[in-house]
């Protein structure tokens, strides 16, 4: 058992650091402010190959494993911003990776890697199926060597800033399944060629997260561009939920390291009634408090990394790691903001931005109650609840 990092681990975390050290708290606040994308931010990454982590040497990434891009995305979060704005291209990976064809691979992922083609959209919930993703509604019809696409998407982030999309959609009517797991398929979208085909509503949310309503009327895909095999879709996005829950957890650890570094330099510094707040354990035992979880959180994120890494099973804790992670981020984030009294609520500070955004990370990509409700059936074996 060792709970340290590799050496090559602890210089991406520096590394990274001194890259997000380039984008300071005022770039991120005037990006939320103006509800911008963080361009210049996801292209430095980008240029130096950070957001090509996951994608093998041979399709020119770095070939590096889900803990080297946990602790990229962490890094991100701990720093002050939000790799919500590049993350999905790590979500994403592994399912062009282990379902797309060589010559999918070929085509598509030295582009990405070389940040040609952004990968940064994926297109799965429906406003009719919501967690219920075997009930979408999104057809595909095969006619001739194209797919033709009619449906509906909701809450689909990035789709404006990026070039491909990866889009589930229906294969096979519902009713006509036995096993109602199967019949959705994987298409790789080339968003550039779906113009007039998919009317984009960009969403006014809580948080700066370019998500959006998809409207898509007659979209044609190639036939070519079909992931893996027709009809087990549904079975390649669960394959990459264990990735998508602990890069989860990661972003989420470092949010919580962000409020808690905030809030502990924040209490030391504020004096009222004569001496620094933090001398109050009405203010410095939930900072401690929130700290420990955060530290719990970690080791389960680890192992759950190390687990995956090892290609062992890991849906446990992989689970678990994204629910206790994302719970201690929102303790840390409701301590940082009781520490910061009123000044809590201004912009400048920070704080009110990072706790809107930590927020998120409870309810997507997946709503702690289904993590639970893994837990329950999955490890403990009590009945579905739904
Ligand atoms: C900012 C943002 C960005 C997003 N980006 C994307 C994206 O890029 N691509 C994409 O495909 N999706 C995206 N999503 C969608 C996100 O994954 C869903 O919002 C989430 O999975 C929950 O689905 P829903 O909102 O329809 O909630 P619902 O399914 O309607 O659920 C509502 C509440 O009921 C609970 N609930 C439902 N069923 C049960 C049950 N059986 N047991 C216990 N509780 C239950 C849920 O946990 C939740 O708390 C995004 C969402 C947001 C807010």
């Amino acid at each position: 058992m060792d709970f340290n990092l590799t050496q090559e681990q602890q210089q991406i975390r520096e590394e990274i650091r001194r890259v997000c050290g380039e984008f300071r708290d005022a770039y991120w606040r005037d990006i939320d402010k103006k509800r911008d994308y963080p361009d210049a931010f996801v292209r430095r990454l980008t240029e130096l190959g950070w957001l090509a982590a996951l994608i093998p040497e041979e399709y020119g990434g770095s070939g590096l494993g889900i803990t080297e891009a946990s602790i990229i995305l962490e890094e991100i979060n701990r720093s002050g911003g939000s790799a919500t704005v590049c993350h999905a291209q790590m979500y994403t990976m592994g399912t062009l990776l282990r379902h797309g064809s060589e010559e999918q691979k070929r085509r598509y992922l030295p582009k990405i890697a070389g940040g040609e083609l952004r990968l940064q959209a994926f297109g799965v919930t429906e406003p009719n199926a919501g967690s219920e993703t075997t009930r979408i509604e999104t057809t595909a019809s095969r006619r001739g060597d194209r797919y033709v696409i009619h449906g509906q998407k909701i809450f689909i982030s990035r789709v404006l800033q990026s070039d491909l999309m990866l889009l589930l959609a229906r294969t096979t009517p519902y009713d006509e399944l036995k096993d109602k797991t199967q019949g959705l398929s994987v298409f790789i979208v080339d968003l550039r060629e779906a113009k007039g085909k998919i009317e984009v509503k960009p969403l006014d949310l809580m948080i700066n997260h370019h998500t959006n309503a998809l409207f898509i009327d007659g979209l044609e895909v190639p036939a070519e561009n079909l992931l893996g095999q027709e009809g087990v879709g549904f079975r390649y996005i669960i394959d990459g939920w264990n990735a998508e829950r602990i890069l989860v957890a990661a972003e989420a650890i470092g949010d919580g390291r962000w409020f808690v570094e905030r809030a502990a330099k924040y209490a030391n510094e504020r004096i009222v009634f004569g001496r620094p707040i933090g001398a109050n354990q009405g203010i410095q035992f939930p900072i401690a408090q929130a700290y420990a979880r955060i530290e719990a959180a970690d080791l389960v994120r680890f192992q759950a990394a190390t687990k995956f890494d090892r290609k062992e099973r890991c849906g446990a804790e992989a689970n678990m790691a994204k629910l206790l992670a994302s719970e201690a981020a929102w303790e840390a984030a409701n301590a940082c903001l009781t520490t910061h009294g009123g000044y809590g609520f201004a912009a400048e500070y920070d704080v009110e931005r990072k706790f809107r955004e930590t927020r998120l990370l409870t309810v997507a990509p997946v709503s702690n109650n289904l993590v639970l409700a893994y837990l329950a059936q999955h490890v403990l074996g009590m009945p579905k609840s739904y």
